[in-house]
């Protein structure tokens, strides 16, 4: 068993650096995808949501420690008021490399240059279909044309890379997996296939059945496109292959197929202040709990952080064929 010895960087029991904080700003979202929430969600009261204020305290904790890349997310981060500001805010730690975003796109046609202004380089935007009755289906209340139409405006606003990111289901959108690149290369982007992780009970599908595992979409992908390895990891739990003739790269995301979890250098920020050590297990500590009782206490915020390295798990434990043992919906867990 390895501890860290140098408190001014996050090390876990298992010699893993973290440097990499996701930050869920809302759990609301002004979509209801079927793999990520169900179809009645209670949402927190908003006194339980952490403030503006409160994630950029953390945030600098974070920074402090190590931390050189944070991701926004959610839920739909665009549906929090303010959060071009906290983006601002972010933006200027000095120590931070890289502050990234995770969207749906259904607000970006109006937000894309007001995002890249306030500092964010690279963006994802989710998408995973093209078509526009089964983007209602899949989505529950999402329109398309905004999302095509937010793509634009990010491309646009002229970020540093812009990676569409599609959740790839069994006959619900698996036949769509070579349009989807082909759209990608037209526009210049990138884009990632991710298997679905049971997280959350969901009403509309099995998610042992609706599997499609990343092997099945490069063998689809192998009958119109030629793609070479990458040996770039970025860090992340995506293996990229670039498109020959082309400048997109496609990456894949496989939780269940290529388990990715001992090059793991991330923890997840709650909308409500919980700091989760795995997207597959429960482990956490409250950090809201801590602010709240110590206001402006940044040594206390990041002794806390530190003693959180004790209880990261060394691997997640999804399994598709039984009832999810995380509860929690991807929408309240910051993917
Ligand atoms: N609302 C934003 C969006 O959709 O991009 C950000 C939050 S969303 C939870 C982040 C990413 O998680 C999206 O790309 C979404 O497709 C993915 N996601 C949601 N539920 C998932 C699940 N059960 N398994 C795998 N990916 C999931
Ligand atoms: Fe909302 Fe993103 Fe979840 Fe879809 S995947 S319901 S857009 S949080």
């Amino acid at each position: 068993m390895r501890v860290s010895l140098d408190s001014s960087v996050l090390i876990d029991r298992f010699g893993r650096q973290v440097n990499y904080l996701r930050v869920s700003v809302t759990d609301r979202c002004d979509f209801r995808c079927q793999y990520c929430m169900a179809e009645e969600m209670v949402f927190l009261p908003r006194a339980q949501v952490l403030t503006l204020e409160e994630i950029d305290f953390i945030c600098r904790a974070f920074a402090e420690l190590g931390v050189t890349k944070i991701r926004v997310t959610g839920g739909e981060p665009l549906v929090r008021n303010g959060v071009i500001s906290l983006l601002q805010k972010i933006g200027e730690i000095q120590s931070l490399n890289e502050l990234v975003l995770t969207t749906n796109g259904s607000k970006l046609a109006t937000m894309a240059e007001q995002i890249k202004e306030a500092g964010v380089k690279r963006i994802n935007i989710s998408l995973d279909t093209l078509n526009k009755l089964k983007f209602k289906q899949l989505t529950r209340t999402g329109e398309i044309d905004c999302v095509l139409k937010g793509i634009d405006a990010a491309i646009a606003a002229g970020f540093e890379r812009i990676k569409l990111n599609a959740v790839i289901l069994k006959n619900r959108n698996h036949q769509e997996v070579c349009d989807l690149v082909q759209f990608a290369v037209d526009k210049g982007i990138d884009i990632s296939f991710i298997e679905e992780m049971p997280l959350g009970v969901i009403s509309s599908h099995q998610r042992s059945e609706a599997f499609y595992a990343s092997d099945e979409i490069k063998t689809d992908l192998a009958t119109k496109f030629n793609l070479s390895a990458l040996a770039d990891k970025t860090g992340g739990p995506s293996n990229y292959f670039l498109v020959e003739g082309a400048q997109t790269r496609v990456g894949f995301i496989s939780p269940h197929s290529a388990n990715f979890c001992s090059q793991c250098n991330r923890v997840r920020l709650t909308a409500e202040g919980k700091l989760l050590l795995c997207l597959g297990n429960e482990h956490s500590v409250d950090l809201k709990k801590v602010i709240r009782s110590h206001p402006g206490d940044l040594a206390i915020l990041k002794q806390t952080i530190i003693e959180a390295m004790k209880i990261k798990p060394e691997k997640h434990e999804f399994n598709l064929q039984e009832q999810p043992v995380i509860l929690r919906h991807m929408s309240a867990t910051g993917g």
